[in-house]
């Protein structure tokens, strides 16, 4: 075993890159291993980029394993289902490389730990993602046990999650400290096609004494609508959806949009009754897709080339980039929007609590907390979608039928909660629970954007003051109604 292991000659950042542990490789070890929790992708992926260094420079093989654990609070056959169909597309794009692929399903929560210790020990080294928020596959907190070195790579956006020193509290700061200091990254793409040329030694299979023991999943067969899980010990009321995972969905996701949607995107992103939105939300919540896959996309549409970008940073929403107004206004809620949740996560370890609201949030909901409230609905009551209002119920059917609902609505979803529990704490409690349990974007660091801007996060005061709200933002029902075609939405979740 030796120590200080020297970085390979390596096209992924080093400000993406983080050691977690002081010891060195094992170059005894078999293969390389790459343990994938986030960035579910076989491409477009700093941390596979990293795994397939290591492998080239020790001429070592590649095994790469996706997990997907049972352990979390929200695990549902709705989300194994949409990540599943990802692991089966995955199987068939790492069958193109020379790269040995074990799609991992845990059976009993808290398995997978010792299913990545066994790994470990017949590893050189082990790469894995450097996600924000906490995950029970993170090999991070058993790193101290570990005889190898374990690398963290951030494959999470256009900016290094490192490249910021603090956590943003308003949108406008944050794009001002893009504007001055993502140029730089823009130079810095993950490999589209990783296997392309790449000679090194291709594993079979896996030592016995670790592949008797933990067998591949037969993805297969378990994305198979007929089968129903029901081995796993996950939430399986919430059930799966229409919609595909999978980085070949998520590309064919993304042609629509910029073929289709792209041009109406800023004038109708906030009318509910059209689509114009990308709907890529789940497919980068799972990591099917990434934002410099989306960016480059976008990019050669508009022809764009870096010496378009503005030379002063001005925070301002357009006219940075030097591109064509949808497209601009698209960045700034796929860089800046989706980039600053995952900035605040990093930074803020309380950033699913209450207190972590700006003082002026905090101040003047705990001044109305106890105000009249006209209605006042428990969990099961919002969770059947049984309050006096129809276009909330409907939109709450949406979210537990189809998995998402459309972000005005969900805007206006998150503040009647507000407007209709005993108390802001207990409307956050509310929100995260059921967003994160039926959305398929769930429980991703925008989760936690969404549900704290409802409560003052990254907004200003507004007047007038009023009950139960203060200054935090209000939205009204009525104001929708007049925005959409409500009796049909209605109608479609009746
Ligand atoms: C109460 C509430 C809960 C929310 N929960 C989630 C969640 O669980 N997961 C989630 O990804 N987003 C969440 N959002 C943010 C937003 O609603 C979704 O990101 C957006 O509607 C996704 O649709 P799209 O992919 O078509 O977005 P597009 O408009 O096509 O935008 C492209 C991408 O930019 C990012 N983005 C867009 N809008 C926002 C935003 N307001 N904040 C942060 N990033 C954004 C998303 O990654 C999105 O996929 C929530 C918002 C609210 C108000």
């Amino acid at each position: 075993m030796s120590t200080n292991s020297p970085l390979p000659a390596s096209d992924v950042p080093k400000i993406r890159i983080r050691s977690c542990n002081s010891v060195g490789l094992n170059a005894d070890g078999r293969f390389v291993l790459y343990w994938m929790t986030a960035f579910r992708r076989a491409n477009w992926n700093f941390a596979l980029d990293r795994a397939v260094d290591w492998a080239k420079h020790l001429q070592k093989p590649l095994v790469v394993v996706e997990s997907l654990g049972c352990g979390s609070r929200w695990a549902s056959a709705r989300h194994h289902r949409f990540a599943m169909q990802g692991m089966a597309e995955n199987a068939r794009q790492f069958a193109q490389g020379p790269v040995y692929y074990h799609p991992y399903l845990e059976t009993i929560a808290g398995e997978a730990r010792d299913f990545f210790a066994a790994l470990a020990h017949s590893a050189c080294l082990v790469v894995t993602d450097d996600y924000p928020l906490p995950s029970d596959l993170d090999p991070e907190p058993w790193a101290a046990d570990l005889p190898i070195q374990l690398e963290k790579v951030d494959g999470n956006g256009i900016l290094p999650m490192n490249a910021a020193e603090k956590a943003f509290e308003t949108a406008y700061a944050f794009r001002r400290f893009l504007q001055s200091h993502l140029r730089e990254h823009l130079l810095d793409f993950p490999k589209a096609n990783p296997f392309s040329r790449l000679k090194i030694p291709l594993l079979k299979r896996l030592p016995t004494e670790i592949a008797s023991r933990w067998k591949p999943a037969k993805i297969a067969a378990l994305v198979e609508k007929k089968c129903t899980l029901g081995y796993l010990p996950i939430d399986r009321s919430v059930e799966s959806v229409e919609l595909h995972g999978g980085i070949k969905a998520a590309s064919a996701a993304l042609t629509r949009f910029l073929r289709h949607r792209l041009p109406i995107y800023r004038e109708k992103r906030g009318d509910a009754a059209k689509d114009a939105s990308s709907g890529l939300s789940p497919y980068l919540h799972f990591g099917h897709i990434s934002s410099h896959e989306i960016f480059r996309a976008l990019a050669r549409r508009e022809a764009w080339t870096p010496d378009r970008l503005a030379e002063k940073a001005s925070g301002r929403r357009e006219g940075w980039w030097g591109m064509s107004q949808p497209s601009e206004a698209f960045l700034d809620e796929l860089i800046t929007w989706r980039e600053l949740g995952y900035n605040f996560c990093r930074h803020r370890y309380d950033y699913a609590s209450f207190d972590s609201l700006p003082d002026w949030a905090i101040k003047t909901l705990k001044k109305h907390a106890k105000d009249m409230r006209k209605y006042v609905y428990s969990f099961d009551g919002f969770e059947s979608a049984a309050t006096h209002d129809p276009l909330w119920n409907a939109a709450q059917r949406q979210l537990t039928r189809a998995g998402t609902i459309h972000n005005y609505l969900r805007m206006l979803w998150g503040k009647k909660i507000l407007e209709w529990t005993a108390g802001p704490r207990e409307a956050a409690e509310i929100m995260i629970e059921l967003n994160n349990k039926y959305a398929l974007d769930g429980g991703d660091p925008n989760s936690y954007s969404g549900i704290f801007w409802v409560l003052g996060r990254y907004d200003r005061p507004w007047g007038p003051e009023r009950p139960i709200f203060g200054t935090v933002r209000y939205m009204s029902s009525t104001n929708a109604a007049r925005k959409m075609r409500v009796a049909e939405y209605i109608e479609s979740y009746s």
